[in-house]
C-alpha cells in the first residue's frame, strides 16, 4: 500500500473511531477528501483506494480535474471554496454539492444555471468574525427558506469553518452551535440533515458534535501547494 492509501486507511479509521465513541454510525459520516492544491494523479491514487467523495476550492481547479479524471464516473465533487457569481457557470457543470452559498444571490445564479438538480449547504459565519465568508445565524432562517424555493437546489444542510485554534477541541463550542442552528431550521426544512464541519485537525470532535460530512486535506494527501486564486 502507497503512502496515500495508508493516511487515507488512518483518517477512514479515526472517523469510524469517532462515530463509534458519539454512540453513531460510521456510515453517517462521510468523508470528503480536500484535494485542492494537489495533481490529478494524487486523486486516482485515493479513488483507487476506495474515495469517491472529493472537495475543490476553485472554480478552475475544479474544472481541469473534472476533465482530467472524467474516466472515473462516479466520483463526486464538492465545491467548498468561496463561490463568486460569475464563477458559478463553470462549477454547475461539475460539482454535485456547494456547501458554500452565504447569499441569495449566487443561489439564484446557480439555479439559473444548474443542468442537474444540486445539493446545496448554506455556510454560517458561526461566530460573525469579521473578514470572513459565511451568512450569519441571525440570517440563516431567512436564507434557508429562500434558497430552500429555487428549483434545483435540494438545502440539504450546513457548513461552517471555525475560528482557528491551535488544539481540537478549541472547535467544540462553535461546531456544537451550528449543530443547534440546524436542528431549529429541521422544524421548517425537515431535509436539512447534513452537516459540513470538521478537517484535519479537528475533524474527530466534529463527528462527536454530529458532523456528517467531514472535510479532510492534509491528513490524507500531506502538505500542498501555496494557496492560489482563480
Ligand atoms: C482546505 C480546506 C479544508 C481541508 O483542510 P485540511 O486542514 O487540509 O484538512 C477543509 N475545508 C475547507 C473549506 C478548506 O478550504
Amino acid at each position: 500500500m502507497g503512502q496515500l492509501a495508508e493516511q487515507l486507511e488512518e483518517v477512514r479509521a479515526h472517523v469510524r473511531e469517532a462515530s463509534l465513541a458519539a454512540g453513531r454510525s460510521p456510515d453517517a459520516v462521510r468523508l470528503i477528501a480536500v484535494s485542492k492544491g494537489q495533481p490529478a494523479s494524487a486523486l486516482r491514487e485515493a479513488y483507487a483506494a476506495g474515495q469517491r467523495d472529493f472537495g475543490e476550492n476553485y472554480a478552475q481547479e475544479l474544472v481541469a480535474k473534472s476533465r482530467e479524471l472524467a474516466d472515473l464516473l462516479d466520483l463526486r465533487w464538492h465545491f467548498i471554496g468561496h463561490l463568486q457569481r460569475n464563477k458559478v457557470k463553470d462549477v454547475v457543470g461539475a460539482a454535485a454539492a456547494v456547501h458554500t452559498i452565504d447569499r441569495l444571490a449566487v443561489a439564484e445564479e446557480l439555479s439559473r444555471r444548474a443542468p442537474h438538480d444540486l445539493d446545496v449547504l448554506v455556510e454560517v459565519n458561526i461566530e460573525a468574525e469579521p473578514q470572513k465568508a459565511g451568512a450569519l445565524a441571525v440570517d440563516v432562517p431567512a436564507l434557508a427558506r429562500a434558497v430552500d424555493a429555487l428549483p434545483r437546489l435540494h438545502l440539504v444542510g450546513l457548513m461552517a469553518i471555525p475560528p482557528a485554534g491551535d488544539a481540537a477541541e478549541a472547535s467544540r463550542p462553535h461546531f456544537a452551535a451550528l449543530a443547534r442552528l440546524a436542528a431549529e431550521l429541521r422544524a421548517d426544512h425537515p431535509r436539512l440533515v447534513e452537516l459540513s464541519m470538521g478537517m484535519s485537525q479537528d475533524y474527530a470532535v466534529a463527528i462527536g458534535e454530529g458532523a456528517t460530512l467531514v472535510r479532510v486535506g492534509t491528513a490524507i494527501f500531506g502538505a500542498r501547494a501555496p494557496k492560489r486564486t482563480g
